[in-house]
């Protein structure tokens, strides 16, 4: 399965900050051990175009974030020091999600190892993310035009306040938001249906939360593509999660999300979002899980080719 990584490219980080850096390697290294992915499968990008980036984010922001101008506090609020590394790496991940989401439109299914980068609006960069991966990559199909309608399902634990600013207004976007709800980011900017749940969570109430979820939403739109962040961090060990999913059952809710896609004919591009383990090879193991469904669906459809949007 052809899959996309910016695992290669590191940034200077405290010792002890809780943004998983070694995650990403890890994840290549299980994927390529366990046979879900060859070696020669695995892509690395270059950077993004910036004129990419500033077709959905403010210049003066991008501009910003390129020279390392930040305010102390917008700086505070990204959470991750500046370097030059920290943004080239955020402009790989980010052209990782257009690749993805281009595979998606030509053979079903796509994926990105990184990307989901969803607390990045129009103007605003914080929690961890610089760009949004997903409206440039929307940005880009829809100038291909190969897709113009699309349905964006978060599933990372906390509130998609990023993509919902930056989607707004763009009557051919829906966004769908499944968090927690006393989480991350505390002020929110409304999605087009958020669900907030309840502290502690656990896997059976999540899943129907999730079904009744997209049935709102797959009456509500009809996408051309969708992209799915299968965030690690609504697990019940996540630092930052405060909800109580099992592996199981996070692999369940990928199953679902995919499969109810799928059966719609709906071309899904999937990104991994967050994951913040004590133990980063628990959040491996999530992801490699998520990147395993995805493969398998790959493995039954290989001739789908979707149409034009
Ligand atoms: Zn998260």
């Amino acid at each position: 399965m052809d899959l996309w990584s910016h695992d290669r490219f590191t940034f200077p980080l405290p010792a002890n900050h809780r943004f998983p850096l070694s995650k990403y390697a890890l994840l290549r290294a299980r994927l390529e051990a366990e046979g879900i992915a060859r070696p020669d499968e695995i892509h690395e990008c270059e950077p993004v175009a910036w004129e990419w980036i500033e077709a959905v984010q403010q210049r003066a922001l991008v501009e910003r974030l390129r020279a390392g101008t930040l305010s102390v506090r917008e700086q505070r609020g990204l959470g991750l020091p500046w370097s030059a590394a920290l943004v080239e790496r955020a402009r790989r991940t980010t052209a990782g999600t257009v690749a993805a989401a281009r595979r998606a439109l030509a053979r079903g299914v796509g994926m990105n190892l990184g990307g989901g980068t969803h607390h990045a609006g129009y103007d605003f960069a914080r929690g961890y993310c610089l760009f949004n991966d997903v409206a440039v990559a929307l940005a880009r199909v829809r100038t291909d035009g190969d897709a113009r309608r699309v349905l964006v399902v978060d599933c990372d634990v906390h509130q998609g306040d990023g993509t919902a600013q930056a989607l707004a207004g763009d009557p051919d976007a829906f966004t769908l938001s499944l968090h927690g709800a006393r989480n991350y980011p505390f002020q929110r900017i409304p999605s087009d249906l958020d669900v907030d749940l309840a502290s502690g969570t656990g896997d059976a109430d999540y899943l129907e939360a999730l079904d009744g979820a997209l049935d709102v939403a797959l009456r509500r739109c009809a996408p051309d593509i969708a992209f799915y962040l299968a965030g690690a961090d609504p697990w019940e060990g996540d630092r930052l999660g405060r909800l109580a999913l099992t592996k199981a059952g996070l692999l369940a809710r990928d199953e679902r999300v995919l499969d109810r896609l799928r059966a719609a004919g709906i071309p899904v591009c999937v990104v991994l979002a967050g994951g913040y383990a004590e133990d980063v090879r628990d959040t491996v193991d999530i992801n490699a899980a998520t990147a395993a469904a995805v493969a398998a669906r790959m493995r039954r459809m290989p001739h789908v080719v979707a149409s034009s949007g």
